[in-house]
């Protein structure tokens, strides 16, 4: 646009400071919002399904904006892993859901796990610091198995020693490893041989193209007889319609997570599935 003529110029400059000083004032609210506690968790539920229980659920941050309403973490979660402020959020996250999860292991169901995002911007390069999380765990008497950590494929990709370590570290306490997005990222499939984990998660962009002949369709069989032959469960997510369940059920596809379930809900409301599907 720059070459076709200086009035493209001016009105281009503007909006870029434009969106400079939004980013700078979002940055600003951001931190306030770490220090202010502006967040809460929404968690959607896993469901088993053969069974088509809930015993597992995602727990998935918004941020309570005084101005705005509730932010998708879409919205803030890039900006805060530019802002080292990922580490803050990430903890309270941890810490949030680990909460919930005792509460509802103690209540409706003793198996309940949650899983929990991790981003690559909250892993140490050269520090292994697992040791926080897994010590918050113990204080509250959860056990590892109770957690679930989601990690990218990214993740692994760049992995370092101290990475490496710290998915370890947080295996040996029991805490169980997932992919999350599995199949968008660059696919090297030699990190499945190198790490131990636990769950492959399908991502949205397969799921929702599920019909009879679509390649998607031998994609996911693919997947989930790898997934199997390895020892490893698999989690469909964003599963919207009915067929798209009966075609994953078909191919013993473990999990399921999508809008044909449920939406996130805030803990209340999940509670209320979770003890609906419980005391049948
Ligand atoms: P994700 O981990 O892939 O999470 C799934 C996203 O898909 C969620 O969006 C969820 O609301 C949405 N979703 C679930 N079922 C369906 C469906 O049937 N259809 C459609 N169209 N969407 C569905 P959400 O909550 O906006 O989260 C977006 C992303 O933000 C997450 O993607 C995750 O990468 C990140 N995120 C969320 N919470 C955290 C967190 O606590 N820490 C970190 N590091 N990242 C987080
Ligand atoms: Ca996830
Ligand atoms: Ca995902
Ligand atoms: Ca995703």
């Amino acid at each position: 646009a720059r070459q076709q003529g200086g009035n493209q110029y001016s009105f281009f400059t503007p909006s870029l400071q434009e969106a400079a000083q939004q980013k700078l004032q979002l940055t600003r609210e951001l931190r306030a919002a770490v220090a202010g506690q502006q967040f809460c968790l929404h968690f959607q539920p896993i469901v088993e399904l053969g069974t088509g229980r809930v015993c597992k659920a995602e727990a998935l941050v918004r941020w309570q904006h005084p101005e705005r309403g509730l932010v998708g973490p879409g919205e803030f979660i890039a900006l805060a892993e530019e802002n080292r402020l990922i580490g803050e959020i990430g903890d309270w996250v941890f810490k949030e859901a680990a909460r919930w999860t005792l509460r509802w292991r103690e209540t409706y169901c003793p198996q309940f796990q949650v899983s929990v995002n991790k981003s690559p911007a909250q892993f140490g390069r050269t520090q292994n610091h697992a040791a926080g999380w897994i010590a918050h765990l113990r204080q509250l008497g959860l056990p590892g198995r109770a957690v679930a950590l989601e990690i990218t494929e990214g993740l692994l990709l760049n992995a370092t020693p101290a990475i490496g370590d710290c998915l370890r570290s947080y295996r040996e306490a029991g805490m169980q490893v997932a992919i999350d997005d599995f199949g968008t990222g660059y696919s090297s499939l030699s990190y499945l041989k190198n790490l131990e984990l636990d769950y492959l998660k399908i991502d949205r962009s397969f799921t929702s193209n599920l019909a009879p002949g679509a390649s998607e369709l031998a994609l996911c069989e693919a997947i989930v007889v790898m997934a199997h032959k390895l020892g490893l469960k698999v989690v469909a997510e964003g599963i919207e319609t009915a067929q798209q369940r009966d075609l994953l059920v078909a191919m013993g596809c473990d999990y399921g997570q999508g809008y044909l379930f449920s939406r996130p809900l805030a803990p209340e409301a999940f509670e209320h599935t979770l003890m609906s599907t419980h005391h049948r």
